[in-house]
């Protein structure tokens, strides 16, 4: 596995290659779901690229840039493990320079739900994303479903700009008791992971009606809020596969999402129907 710290020297270096190349773009402390994108673009591309990278411009003030987990070490052996061929691992200057040209994140779609708790994270995220991939120029970027909301807005990105990569969703990993697996996990007491099953299980709550026969969104989210603890919920939601909002789910056409916040960490699951 080769190691690059220089857009420029990544970019060059790639061009000069002559193979698909599959890329997955992380902020580390790389757990299992990382591992499955890893795994998917292995399978898919004859050259995977991955890249570490705390991108400070998606943090808002006052959240967690600083104490997000950073474990250089661990992580670059992970990627040499799942077979990794070249590893990005930039600093904010590589990436960021003065008078900077960003990306805006759509009026509405970018500023409801996460985007309604998060102000401007969802530019800082489709800014970064713009660079990495014309950093790599991949055939295919893969991203996890487990952010849905950021895995539409950057596939709406591609679309619009008329960029020439393929966004590949990949499904959510678990850990055997169904909590989404997540770096902020770490930063949950013993207690507050308990508390943070009730996130999967309202979202099996939500499945189990739906197979059920109810579609009522209204009566599917109150039976969901039921189960989450009300001061803990940022916003429990249930929204088309465009992220319209809906009345009825819509099998095959439906995203339930939830974020709630445990102890003082944010976490996002969803399930797609
Ligand atoms: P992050 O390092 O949290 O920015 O995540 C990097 C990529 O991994 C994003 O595309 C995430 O959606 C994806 N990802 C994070 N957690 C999971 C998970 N539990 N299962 C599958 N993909 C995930």
């Amino acid at each position: 596995m080769r190691v690059f710290q220089s857009p420029l020297e990544l970019k060059n270096e790639l061009r000069s290659l002559d193979a698909s190349i599959g890329f997955v773009p992380t902020m580390g402390a790389l757990h299992n779901g990382h591992i499955s994108l890893i795994k998917k673009a292995k399978e898919q591309n004859e050259i995977v690229v991955v890249s570490i990278f705390v991108n400070p411009t998606q943090f808002l003030k006052g959240e967690d840039l600083d104490k997000y987990p950073r474990r250089e070490q661990a992580d670059r052996r992970v990627c040499e493990l799942a077979g990794v061929d070249y590893l990005f691992y930039p600093n904010a200057d590589d990436i960021y320079g003065k008078d900077e040209v960003t990306v805006c994140a759509p009026n509405v779609r970018g500023y409801i739900l996460e985007g309604t708790s998060r102000p401007g994270h969802f530019s800082g995220v489709l800014t970064v994303v713009m660079k990495l991939l014309n950093i790599v120029n991949p055939k295919n970027a893969y991203f996890g479903k487990k952010d849905a909301q950021q895995l539409n807005l950057i596939t709406l990105m591609v679309k619009q700009m008329f960029m020439d990569v393929n966004i590949v969703p990949v499904d959510t990993m678990r850990d055997a008791n169904g909590l989404a697996l997540s770096s902020r996990n770490e930063y949950l007491t013993p207690i507050e992971k308990e508390e943070a099953l009730k996130i999967p299980l309202s979202l099996k709550k939500a499945t189990n009606m739906v197979m059920s026969g109810i579609y009522d969104v209204k009566r599917i989210k109150e039976e969901m809020t039921n189960i989450l603890l009300p001061n803990e919920i940022s916003y429990v939601a249930i929204v088309s596969r465009e992220f319209e909002p809906l009345e009825k789910v819509i099998p095959g056409n439906s995203i339930v999402l939830v974020e709630a916040v445990v102890g003082s960490t944010r976490l996002l699951d969803n399930i797609w129907l």
